[in-house]
């Protein structure tokens, strides 16, 4: 697929195509309308449709366009900020939240790639934290604690299970999970549209105005009217204040690379320093490798 936010191709990129849709050629009136055709977008249509609202998503590209189409696609209750942290700033009910809700949102995403038999790769793994750059064990073993007391099944092991590299000791957490975020993406569409939802692309959501209805109106003069709007745009394109005056810009580069088949084991692997690198495996459908994806410089 083509995707609107940059020149490279991704590995899902090149590995399927994404449904492509009109743009919006009438005013339109819906329960709900979801602004952003990424995954948290797809997500909340696709759980709106199921449960009955009259859903229109709108994006101003394509489905995935985003950054899902740029994601390495760890699925894991594992936090970059880590666990001790967060506890330090929301205490332990806010960590074990943290917790909960990642590992509530990987059950989730593998429910309905069964139940609506997407065959988006997904696959559970176990993932490994482990030491990089200056880091000390005592970071691992604050982590385990943390991680342990908001509630996920942690354990210290000597290695990563890689035979080629001593990795040293990590921090593993089974049962995290990969998969192919835009066939994933690809399966939510078809179940939005089957159960009533409307997905248009090319358009963009200029002004965005709060009320009871509710308005859209595209740059190319269309209003769309609904009881509710959903903003999964990313960064927020309704409110410049709450969220922007607390981000940064980052830019991480990830790259894919071939591996005889079966020679990595299938896993999560992260190291500790900032920016840390993460890895993962994905096997192309049909293909006689496997493509070892990089992130992190
Ligand atoms: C290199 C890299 C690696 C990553 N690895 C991981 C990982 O391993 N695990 C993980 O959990 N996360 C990872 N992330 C983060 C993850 O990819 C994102 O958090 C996630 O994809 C965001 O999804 P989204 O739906 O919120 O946003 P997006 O996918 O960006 O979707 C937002 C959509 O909104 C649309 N839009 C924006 N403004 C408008 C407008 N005004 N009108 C209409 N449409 C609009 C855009 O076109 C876009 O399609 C990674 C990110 C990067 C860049």
């Amino acid at each position: 697929m083509k995707s609107d936010s940059g020149q490279t191709t991704s590995v899902w990129m090149g590995t399927t195509d994404v449904p492509e849709f009109l743009p919006l050629d009438r005013d339109l009136r819906a329960n709900v309308c979801v602004i952003g055709a990424g995954i948290a977008g797809m997500t909340t249509a696709y759980l709106l449709a199921r449960a009955g609202r009259a859903v229109v998503v709108i994006d101003d590209g394509p489905v995935g366009g985003g950054e899902t189409s740029r994601t390495t696609a760890h699925l894991t209750a594992a936090l970059d900020d880590r666990y001790y942290a967060i506890e330090k700033m929301h205490g332990r009910d806010g960590a074990r939240i943290a917790a909960e809700s990642h590992t509530a949102a990987i059950a989730q995403i593998e429910s309905i790639a069964s139940t609506e038999d997407i065959h988006c790769d997904f696959e559970r793994v176990d993932g490994y934290l482990f030491l990089g750059g200056d880091s000390k064990r005592k970071e691992l073993e604050n982590e385990l604690a943390a991680t342990q007391r908001a509630g996920l099944d942690t354990e210290l092991v000597e290695r990563a299970p890689l035979d080629f590299w001593d990795t040293g000791v990590a921090l593993r957490f089974p049962r995290q999970a990969t998969f192919h975020p835009l066939k994933y993406l690809k399966g939510l569409a078809r179940g939005i549209l089957r159960d009533g939802g409307k997905i248009y692309t090319g358009v963009h959501a200029k002004n965005i105005e709060d009320g009871e209805p509710a308005k859209i109106t595209t740059s190319a003069g269309h209003v769309i009217t609904a009881n509710n709007i959903v903003v999964c745009t990313n960064t927020p394109v309704n409110d410049w204040v709450i969220i922007h005056n607390k981000q940064a810009a980052y830019r991480s580069y990830v790259i894919g690379a071939r591996v005889p088949l079966g020679s990595i084991p299938h896993g999560l692997y992260w190291d500790t320093p900032d920016p840390y690198h993460y890895v993962r495996l994905h096997k192309p459908d049909g293909a006689d490798h496997e493509i070892l994806v990089v992130g992190g410089e």
